[in-house]
């Protein structure tokens, strides 16, 4: 008799492979369903919290939620040996004497589920969103996905223009298992929310090197989230499942050819990747297509902001805004980015994100904004040699047109700035006792700005 694995004791330890396993061939006659949420053992975190579909009056379960900010359909993958090709059904399981009984297989089906249901709870939360294109998006996952996705996960989720899938494979023997561990589901699933939501646009080709840079930016906010989810998934730790939050891949795999990645330490991950920008001995990458490599300066960022430790070359960060400091300023600058009409950056445009939201949430020259600052100089991403400034000139008095207001637009520095005004008289530089960014200035004269960048 095949066994199967049951939760008699709810959230926490299973009963593992002690019970029977239930009739696979049981049907919902009258077809009426209800949403559940119910305990169900999962392949890597035992007993958890997942919904599903249950059948009112038979046995039948489907493995698909609809509603509360969620639209998850979950399919799997199966090969037909007589047709040599791959059938597609939805995944269902019976319950056995009113309980629900898992098999192996199933046992990755339903931590697949809870992984997706996870980050979705997180993004729905942290921005107020329906799915993640916050318009209801449904959702498709394949399960024990075949051919080139069986040792991997992809995901270009998307209803819209055409259903896309979430692809979740069950490994390959001697390198991973299955691929549906939070830290794995956590990433892809932010790379939805990317593509939708945020409109992050990986595809579209205006320049290869636009195009690429955001493709590295994608990687590096995935394996940002996948960090941020896990941390909130444990209340706050900085473990999740006796890992550490900082690796990426290793809950699965143990001999992936690109797995882990260590955000902590770009340097050992199986792919090296850069630990300060455009530096090759910090491990930078020259050819633009190694965007896993790339996306290492900005999470490395975001581990050097979060926890104060210094940079490569030694930089300080004098006050860390632990993983949930950081994570505010993320949300709010992926905010400023859905809002804006760009759909693809360089790391410089990113990196100005982060110094704006710091600035919106804590204000300008805050400790928080400095420690924003740092992290970047930290990686090499902020440096006052490329300071640039340009004036723009302003008519608010229309009746008078030699009454004029004169901006300083400073771009490429930290956003915390002194400015000194002067005006310059017969070659003579005359203070102007004015420090702000916009002064009033009177035409047929000359100014001049000696503009600081405090940090
Ligand atoms: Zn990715």
């Amino acid at each position: 008799m095949n066994t199967c694995t049951t939760c008699p004791n709810g959230v926490g330890n299973w009963l593992q492979n002690q019970n029977p396993c239930p009739d696979i061939n049981c049907a919902c006659d009258d077809n009426i369903f209800s949403s559940l949420v119910e305990t169900v053992p999962t392949h890597y975190y035992q007993c958890k919290d997942i919904g599903f579909k249950d059948c009112d009056n038979d046995d039948l379960i489907k493995l698909q939620v609809n509603g509360n900010n969620e639209n998850i359909f979950f399919l799997k993958d199966v090969w037909d040996p007589i047709a040599q090709t791959t059938n597609t059904p939805e995944v269902e399981w019976c319950r056995i004497n009113n309980e629900i009984a898992l098999s192996e297989t199933e046992l990755i089906e339903a931590n697949a589920m809870y992984s997706i249901q996870t980050a979705n709870d997180y993004f729905t939360g942290a921005f107020n969103i329906n799915s993640y294109d916050n318009n209801g998006g449904q959702l498709i996952v394949i399960v024990h996905a075949k051919g080139v996705n069986a040792n991997g996960a992809s995901s270009s989720i998307a209803s819209n223009p055409a259903p896309a899938p979430m692809s979740l494979g069950d490994g390959a023997i001697g390198e991973c298992n299955p691929m549906v561990s939070l830290d794995i589901v956590a990433h892809e699933y932010t790379h939805g929310v990317l593509n939708n939501y945020i409109n992050l646009n990986q595809n579209l080709v205006t320049t290869t090197e636009l195009r690429l840079s955001t493709v590295a930016i994608q990687e590096a906010l995935a394996d940002i989230f996948s960090i941020i989810i896990r941390h909130d998934e444990n209340g706050g730790q900085n473990t999740w499942n006796n890992q550490s939050i900082w690796t990426i891949g290793a809950e699965a795999c143990f001999n992936h050819p690109n797995l882990p990645r260590y955000v902590n330490a770009p340097q050992n991950s199986v792919s090296t990747q850069a630990s300060y920008y455009q530096d090759p001995v910090h491990n930078w990458s020259n050819n633009q297509m190694d965007y896993y490599n790339r996306a290492g300066v900005i999470s490395y960022w975001f581990y050097l902001l979060s926890t104060g430790q210094q940079g490569v070359k030694g930089d300080v960060i004098q006050q860390a805004l632990n993983v949930n400091g950081s994570e505010n300023i993320i949300i709010e600058a992926l905010n400023l980015m859905e809002n804006d009409i760009r759909t693809q950056y360089t790391f410089e445009d990113f990196r100005d994100f982060t110094i704006q939201a710091a600035i919106n949430l804590h204000g300008v020259c805050t400790n928080q904004h400095r420690s924003i600052v740092e992290a970047w100089v930290a990686v090499g991403l902020l440096d006052c040699a490329n300071i640039n400034i340009s004036f723009e000139e302003n008519d608010p008095t229309p009746a008078d047109p030699c009454d004029k207001e004169l901006t300083a637009i400073v771009n490429n520095g930290s956003g915390c700035y002194n400015f000194e005004w002067f005006r310059i008289d017969n070659g003579v530089e005359i203070p102007l006792n004015l420090n702000g960014v916009t002064i009033p200035v009177l035409c047929n004269n000359t100014y001049r700005v000696k503009v600081v960048d405090t940090f």
